[in-house]
């Protein structure tokens, strides 16, 4: 039996901007996206029948066909049905360690590992650019999780122009475990309460100049600047979801009324909060006072990083 272990680093958006719509009923996105070392491992074993089984240690994360990992080694099924004969299905085994429904890509992670596993598992020889291609057929993030690093994502966040790497940021991530934001909620918010500032003709080159709040954070990450980083990082998607969620506006506050932290934003749709810090020291200490500030057993306070890689295999 043949088996190879994965490792599927979540991300963090260091910006996320709407600035249109789409025919397909996606927006148009500008986001920067960086790969950070909280991650989850993947096991994954061909066996004898041609069949796809899924197990997980966490219990919201569904082992069906809802999960992406299925929906992910169905597609490899479905593309690859000689390699399937030849070689039999896969036994999945999801070890989370990225908190769910978070705006981190756990899902979409995940799946881009799976895909890499199976490539590895079936002797496909795939590029990174078919096993994206591969991803962005089941969800606009798997794409970035394949490679991962600091790249900006355009479309509906599948097209990826990698940028200098950013390594060893350190980072305090915040996310309540019971608390869960719709993606859909968000975008559909965000549509009702500022749709009237799109760009209609999301083909052309000033749709793409609109992304104001992008450039100075792509600048900054050039000059390799962490303090500018920090300074200039925006996410549209929080002017719908802090509103709606005081808990996570106050964790951004909390965040950001502590000495060393250069700058906090909310992840993708939320509900994780995520603050920049001067050094790792620094970012334990937040840490450690944070969980006094809010002493809530509910909150799931992480000391993370920067890396710049996406899934990593781990051993065979
Ligand atoms: P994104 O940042 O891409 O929007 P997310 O981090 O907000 O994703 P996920 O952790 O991917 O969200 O989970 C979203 C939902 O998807 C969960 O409610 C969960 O039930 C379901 N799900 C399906 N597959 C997975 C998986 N492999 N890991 C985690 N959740 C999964």
């Amino acid at each position: 039996m043949r088996s190879y272990k994965l490792i599927a680093p979540a991300k963090i958006n260091l910006s996320l901007e709407i600035i249109g719509d789409r025919p397909d009923g996606y927006h148009e996105l500008v986001m920067i996206l960086q790969s950070i070392d909280l991650a989850d491992e993947i096991e994954i074993h061909s066996i004898s029948d041609e069949t796809i089984r899924v197990h997980c240690n966490h219990p919201q994360v569904p082992t069906d066909k809802s999960n992406l990992v299925y929906r992910a080694a169905e597609l490899m099924a479905t593309k690859f049905p000689q390699a399937l004969a030849k070689y039999g299905g896969v036994d999945i085994t999801l070890n989370k360690h990225i908190p769910v429904a978070a705006g981190l890509a756990g899902g979409s992670t995940n799946a881009a590992a799976v895909l890499v596993g199976i490539d590895l598992l079936w002797n496909l020889g795939l590029t990174q650019t078919e096993i994206e291609e591969l991803g962005s057929i089941l969800g606009s993030d798997i794409p970035f999780c394949v490679a991962g690093g600091t790249v900006i994502a355009t479309g509906r966040g599948e097209q990826l122009s990698p940028l200098p790497t950013l390594d060893h940021i350190y980072i305090v991530l915040g996310k309540y475990r019971s608390l869960e934001v719709s993606t859909a909620w968000a975008y559909k918010t965000y549509r009702q309460e500022y749709g009237s500032t799109y760009l209609r003709d999301t083909n052309d080159l000033a749709s793409r100049a609109a992304a104001v709040h992008s450039a100075p954070v792509v600048k900054a990450i050039l000059a390799k600047d962490a303090v500018a980083i920090a300074k200039t990082m925006h996410n549209d998607l929080e002017k719908v979801v802090l509103p709606s969620y005081p808990q996570v506006l106050q964790l951004k506050e909390v965040f950001a009324s502590q000495p060393g932290v250069i700058g906090t934003m909310m992840s993708g749709s939320g509900p994780s909060v995520f603050a920049l810090c001067a050094s790792q020291s620094q970012a334990e200490q937040i840490q450690q006072q944070v969980r006094q500030i809010i002493p809530n057993e509910d909150l799931e306070l992480f000391v993370t990083r920067t890396i710049t890689h996406g899934i990593q295999v781990a051993g065979k």
